[in-house]
């Protein structure tokens, strides 16, 4: 008995210690406030990026903007032995499209890949916007810095890029800047088909828009707060699934919802200090952003942002009334918050890019048992599995218990109707999968 608790105790103390990996403390410790200062400074200086905006001028408008992103990823690619293919995807959209669409526009996105050397084909995605907007969503011409709303994450965007490139991982990581957001989400949406016909193999989307204020217009002001937002469940799922959900369980279990969950977790790992809000909505109340084509196309997407925000500080004409300065200006980011988010991202990239790929098929039985079971498909390049399992109100997946590298395992005395389970998988040096909600069921 005393060895068994001893072997037990040794065993926890290994994969405690198997989960801390110091190249995440030193990617955290890389990213740079100066340097996504100096940034945001050089897009808020094109004066307009709205996406109908001059693409001729060298100074002024999207074409300028999105020109000098490309040269900054072409730049760090030169910093790492070219370890960046960097590309325009484009998509061209007709006048009328919507109402937001008032003259023929090429949507272009600026993406830049960090191929992985072991699934190359595998990605993870990190996005930030390049358009900016004022208060008439089709005023191309009037000055609209787009500060934080969103060269806060485009900057970060790059960073992490600058940051990351000095690594090498398994899976490939995208730093993307998209386009077209504020006239109807098309960046994301071209990208998204874009990925569908290449038979990309998506992790996710972690979607950065606007993760540089602090001052709330609620009063609060907080440099550790931070949102994640997503959807419950995607919204290609098949009637079959929809119904299958009623009896089994995982309305609030989606990939997405997966995904904010790693996240989540990483943070608060590695970055205590941070509050993340798990928010179990797609994105804000009857708002959008760049994850949701993603989504729309099955692929899991979160947003990473700000925890309070400031409305005369978005999409608004720079002007003074009431005593009230309206407008999305440098002075109203904070750059070392824009930091920290960076970092949030910088470590959830890393170690997804880093861990095996999840267990493509999890299935779950021990109906009327006094044990659950669990079974999945192995992944080549898992070192072992861990089961995670937790109280059906928890928002979190609280338990664990690493099984080694095996295929099934029943947990004893775990009776299947009190918790939710999903399996993930786990690399040589403790990095995970995102876990897996079972999408089959035995007897
Ligand atoms: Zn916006």
């Amino acid at each position: 008995m005393k060895t068994k608790l001893l072997a037990t105790l040794l065993l926890f103390t290994c994969i405690s210690y198997a989960q801390t990996d110091t190249r995440l403390y030193d990617i955290i410790n890389s990213v740079s406030a100066d340097r996504i200062k100096s940034d945001v400074t050089t897009l808020v200086n094109f004066g307009t990026r709205h996406t109908l905006s001059d693409t001729v001028s060298r100074t002024t408008g999207i074409g300028a903007a999105r020109r000098w992103i490309k040269s900054e990823f072409d730049k760090i690619s030169s910093n790492c032995g070219n370890c960046l293919e960097v590309f325009y995807q484009k998509n061209f959209v007709k006048k009328g499209d919507n109402a937001r669409i008032v003259k023929d526009v090429e949507i272009v996105n600026v993406v830049a890949i960090q191929r992985g050397t072991k699934y190359p084909n595998r990605f993870i995605i990190m996005s930030g916007d390049i358009d900016s907007r004022v208060s008439d969503p089709n005023n191309y011409t009037s000055t609209s810095p787009g500060a934080n709303d969103n060269a806060s994450g485009m900057a970060g965007t790059i960073e992490a890029s600058r940051v990351l490139s000095k690594y090498t991982f398994e899976s490939s990581i995208i730093y993307v800047g998209l386009s077209g957001e504020e006239q109807g989400l098309y960046g994301g949406k071209g990208l998204a088909a874009h990925a569908k016909e290449s038979g990309w193999d998506i992790v996710g989307i972690l979607n950065n828009d606007m993760i540089g204020n602090i001052t709330g217009v609620d009063g609060v002001v907080s440099n550790r707060d931070f949102r994640i937002f997503s959807e419950p469940v995607p919204p290609t799922e098949t009637e079959q699934e929809r119904r299958a959900r009623r009896f089994y369980g995982g309305e609030v279990d989606g990939i997405s919802r997966q995904l904010a969950r790693y996240v989540y977790k990483t943070t608060k790992t590695y970055m205590p200090e941070m509050n993340p809000m798990l928010i179990y909505r797609l994105d804000r109340f009857g708002r959008g952003g760049h994850h949701r084509p993603f989504n729309d196309a099955g692929f899991a997407g979160i947003r990473i942002m700000e925890a309070h925000e400031n409305y005369t500080q978005q999409h608004q004409d720079i002007r003074t009334e009431n005593g009230i300065a309206y407008g999305d200006v440098l002075e109203h980011v904070d750059f070392e918050y824009a930091k920290k988010l960076t970092a949030v991202n910088a470590i959830n990239l890393a170690s997804i890019a880093w861990a095996p790929p999840s267990p493509k098929t999890v299935e779950i039985g021990g109906i009327v048992e006094p044990s659950a079971k669990l079974r999945w498909s192995k992944v080549d390049g898992a070192k072992g599995y861990k089961i995670y399992w937790r109280d059906t109100t928890s928002p979190t997946w609280d338990n664990y218990r690493y099984v080694g590298d095996v295929d099934e395992h029943t947990l004893e005395g775990i009776v299947i109707d009190n918790y939710f389970f999903g399996v993930a998988a786990i690399g040589a040096d403790g990095h995970e999968s995102p876990v897996v909600f079972p999408n089959k069921v035995f007897r």
